[in-house]
């Protein structure tokens, strides 16, 4: 059994060569191999790839990947899916968050025959602020999702060959990796894993980025959002039907009309704002489309450093030229 760890990096300096170490030791002690470990430096401007091509250039078992700019997490997990080459695979971050020396922990559960061994987060580090939006997210995701997305469940996990194929054939472009994982299907575990503070350096998720990550995921998986708007509306039509017999039936039976000046501005900009809001969760999935339609290459791949295959030859193979891949499938040489 050969096992490839993918991981993504994005300056990571500090934590690159205690990551790779420890790492490195986890592999050594697993039977099988040669193992890999395929680091995908994410457009770092932190001097990250020179410690990284320096690695796979003295080091057979790790295979450096180049993007021409940063693509953003969820992309580099895409990329070191397309350049594995192992019968297992384990996605990792490459702040040592993932602890390495759990892999053999996951390797054993995946032994009882399943195709995904996923880590499920028990005790986060993070912030109270933090693990409580976590919290709130996984919630809402599991209740909107049309797949059953495991609550805590990150990208730390181990796959099979088959699920690795089946996840680089899918074709989206904005991707929520665990969330397509889950979708993949085959058969699927979580293992409560612990997961550590970060090793070195600040967390590359600004608040931002985090919200984008969690709508990339929401309105990936769910069409949920939009059918709130048909329900909210069929509601309004009942009220509004109830509100009017009764005007009818004050007027015919106590000659009284309903008054209120404030009810109606209060009612008009509050069907304002819920009319804006499905506006904007309309808006939400066009743009999705439009991202989709427009097809351009989740990544383009700068350079790589590899040993040649067969694995033990042990001669480098450079290349620098770019290639651009589209979608989750092949590669395209440009
Ligand atoms: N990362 C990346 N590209 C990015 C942002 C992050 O490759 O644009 C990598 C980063 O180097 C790390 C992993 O993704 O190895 C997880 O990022 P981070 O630890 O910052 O996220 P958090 O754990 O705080 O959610
Ligand atoms: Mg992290």
């Amino acid at each position: 059994m050969r096992i490839s760890v993918a991981i993504p990096l994005y300056n990571e300096h500090g934590v690159l060569p205690e990551l790779l170490a420890r790492t490195g030791r986890v592999l050594d002690s697993i039977p099988g191999g040669p193992h890999e470990i395929v680091c995908i430096d994410d457009g770092s401007v932190d001097g990250t790839w020179e410690l990284l091509s320096e690695a796979a250039r003295r080091d057979p078992r790790v295979v450096a990947v180049s993007l021409s700019r940063n693509f953003g997490h969820q992309a580099a997990f895409s990329a070191a899916l397309d350049y594995v080459s192992g019968g297992v695979v384990v996605l990792m971050d490459g702040d040592l968050q993932d602890p390495p020396e759990a892999i053999p922990q996951l390797l054993e559960t995946f032994r009882e025959g399943y195709d995904v061994v996923y880590a499920v987060r028990v005790k986060r580090k993070e912030g109270l602020l933090l693990r409580s939006c976590y919290y709130l997210f996984y919630a809402l995701i599991s209740l909107l999702a049309n797949v059953r997305l495991p609550r805590g469940a990150g990208d730390f996990c181990l796959m099979s060959r088959r699920v690795v194929d089946e996840l680089t054939r899918t074709q989206e472009r904005l991707r929520y990796l665990r969330g397509l994982r889950t979708w993949v299907g085959f058969r699927q575990i979580g293992v409560p894993i612990e997961r550590a503070q970060r090793y070195s350096g600040k967390s590359k998720y600004s608040p931002r980025r985090l919200l984008k990550l969690a709508f990339d995921g929401i309105f990936a998986f769910s069409i949920v959002p939009i059918r709130a708007a048909t329900m909210l509306g069929g509601i309004t039509i009942l009220v509004s039907i109830a509100v009017a017999a009764y005007s009818v039936a004050a007027k015919l039976l106590f000659d009284r009309s309903p008054q209120g000046f404030t009810a109606l501005i209060v009612s008009m900009a509050f069907f304002a704002g819920t009319q804006l809001v499905f506006l904007g969760v309309i808006g939400e999935y066009i743009g999705r489309i439009y991202e989709e339609v427009k097809a351009r290459p989740v990544y383009i791949v700068k350079e790589t450093i590899r040993s040649r295959r067969p694995w033990m030859q042990n001669t480098l193979e450079e290349s620098a030229t770019c290639i651009a891949v589209t979608g989750g499938g092949g590669l395209e040489r440009r």
